[in-house]
């Protein structure tokens, strides 16, 4: 597949160590990997076994044992390093003058759990997809079009994150350039990440600049080819009959045409230009030679959240004033309901075909976390619980095979950091544990001013033994809170609005209760570790401001 989008692979040479006959690369060799250029990489799994020899051939022990004292040593300090070696099981010696271990020695010396930690990344894209047959087959189904020269319809496909919609759709692609390659068929998959390249110029720009690319290195090859063909004539070493062309003349005004073509494929800067030119120069560049081309927008629900639209729009009907070649495209969508703010024309061309991706059960993601674990760790390193635990919580969590990914890697590296040499269940319930711990921290960071206001004073009250917290009392503090920061205080039904969107957000839990004649009230309390999400607070500066905040909280109590 054409990744027009380099910057969504968080890490490109992942998709280097997906399972070969090489699958059982450690770490280090899949370092290697990164290296290599991607079209060379059967070729190259040789030069990784060279690369390997040259560590094993005993010619560089210090690289042999990963050591990492050779990286600061100077040239003589090697020599001490490959002495220092030579011994380094015999650890009853004591030697004097043995070099002391560096930093690093310490760490590398335990039996790493991991075989292979890449393939439980999410940049990873795994060859084999359990439980997504059907949604494969589909897809497929419908864009073996393509591979017969037609336009295939547009797909929309919905599902939750975690449901393996990327994952499915970039290995459908990827066998859809294969075989295109296979039997000469012009088709190629341009994928687009819509949460990165989120406005209409960003999105044809890119594009058009991609078209561009290939379109130059086309007229270039072609170029070469002609010149040559032009010289066998001057030398008469073949005939006008042979190269195809009426005359001379034909063959020249050609090579001219191709000059000029090439000197006419302007690509387009980051910004500036009007968006019409931006599309009119994509429109050119797609259309310069026969081929359909499938457009994979992911995320697309972001690109519509962001510009509308209009993108959409105008990608829809490009075939009918397209002469040689044909777009489809692939919209994705974590949003359910994203077509509905979808212009009525857009939403029927796009939606042609829809696939669903149902959230995982908790059987599948144990058949999905049993083949990656297979590739990722070293033999006998899991208990028999982690992997159904793992499965357990993401079922939970809406079915995410992400997150079940993520708890088991997580899982992994805590048991690495305790030098054990298996993972327990303890380890899962600490991976869910700090999974959970980086998500709040990551959700109250990004709230606004105000919120982390409201919620501090929440946090103060839990702190002085409050129990059922009622609105009016965060409202008291969070005013006085206000004042000592010189904050715009708000009303307290605007307050109430943003208690209830930290109880959204699963922050606080909230419920409301009854007081009789007194009306109805808010009773709250904190639903996350009090701790640390008071010093992720204070780490605002804003509400870092807030220097001494327990002589008004006491305050409040005296009053009462
Ligand atoms: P989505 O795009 O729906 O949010 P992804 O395709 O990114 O989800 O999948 C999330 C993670 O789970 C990825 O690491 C992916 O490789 C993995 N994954 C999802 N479904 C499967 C499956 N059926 N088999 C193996 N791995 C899967
Ligand atoms: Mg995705």
């Amino acid at each position: 597949m054409t990744n027009t989008d380099s910057n969504t692979d968080a890490d490109p040479s992942a998709r280097d160590d997906r399972p070969r006959d090489d699958d059982t690369v450690g770490r280090r060799e899949a370092d290697d990997v990164e290296e290599v250029d991607e079209s060379e990489v059967t070729e190259d799994v040789e030069g990784i076994d060279e690369q390997g020899l040259t560590a094993d051939d005993g010619s560089d022990p210090t690289v042999d044992d990963g050591s990492a004292t050779t990286v600061a040593a100077d040239v003589t300090d090697v020599e001490a390093g490959v002495e220092a070696d030579g011994v380094a099981d015999d650890t009853s010696e004591a030697e004097p003058d043995e070099a002391s271990p560096g930093l690093f020695d310490d760490l590398l010396s335990g039996e790493p759990i991991f075989e292979n930690k890449e393939v439980l990344r999410p940049s990873y894209t795994p060859r084999r997809l359990p439980h997504r047959e059907e949604q494969i087959n589909n897809m497929a189904t419908i864009l073996v079009t393509a591979l017969r020269g037609d336009t295939p319809s547009n797909i929309l496909i919905y599902g939750k994150t975690g449901t393996g919609k990327t994952a499915s759709a970039k290995f459908v692609s990827d066998e859809l350039e294969t075989t295109s390659q296979k039997y000469e068929v012009p088709c190629e998959v341009q994928y687009i990440n819509c949460e990165v390249t989120d406005t209409q110029y960003r999105v044809l720009a890119q594009l058009a600049n991609k078209f561009i690319d290939e379109n130059v290195t086309y007229i270039e090859s072609e170029l070469e080819r002609l010149e040559d063909t032009r010289a066998a004539l001057d030398e008469e070493t073949t005939t006008v009959e042979e190269t195809g062309f009426d005359s001379e003349e034909a063959l020249d005004e050609r090579i001219e045409d191709l000059d000029a073509d090439r000197e006419e494929f302007e690509p387009v800067p980051m910004t500036g230009w009007p968006t019409d030119r931006v599309y009119s120069t994509f429109f050119e560049a797609v259309d310069y030679r026969e081929r359909v081309v499938v457009i994979m927008l992911d995320e697309i629900d972001k690109l519509v959240e962001k510009s509308g639209d209009d993108t959409l729009y105008n990608l829809s009907r490009m075939n009918s004033e397209l002469d040689n070649s044909r777009v489809s495209i692939m919209g994705i969508s974590n949003d359910l309901k994203f077509t509905d703010f979808l212009d009525p024309r857009v939403k029927s061309s796009l939606g042609e075909e829809e696939i669903v991706f149902p959230p995982y059960d908790a059987t599948q993601l144990r058949d999905i976390l049993q083949h990656r674990s297979d590739i990722a760790f070293k033999e006998d390193t899991l208990s028999e619980d982690v992997i159904p635990l793992c499965a357990a919580f993401a079922a939970q969590e809406h079915g995410d095979a992400r997150r079940a990914l993520d708890l088991l890697r997580t899982a992994g590296e805590l048991a690495e950091r305790d030098r054990t040499e298996t993972i327990h269940e303890a380890h899962v319930r600490r991976a869910q544990e700090k999974i959970e711990l980086d998500r709040v921290v990551e959700v109250v960071r990004t709230l606004p001013t105000q919120s982390k206001l409201v919620l501090y004073a929440v946090i103060l009250l839990e702190e002085n033994g409050v129990h059922n917290i009622n609105t009016g009392e965060v409202f008291n503090i969070y005013k006085r809170l206000c004042n000592e920061i010189d904050m715009d205080v708000l009303t307290q039904r605007r307050v109430t609005d943003l208690i209830s969107e930290l109880d959204m957000l699963g922050i606080v839990n909230a419920v409301v209760v009854s007081k009789g004649r007194y009306g109805r009230t808010k009773e709250m309390s904190l639903s996350v570790p009090l701790d640390e999400t008071k010093s992720v607070l204070l780490a605002d500066s804003r509400l870092g401001e807030v220097e001494d905040a327990q002589p008004f909280v006491q305050a409040r109590f005296d009053d009462s």
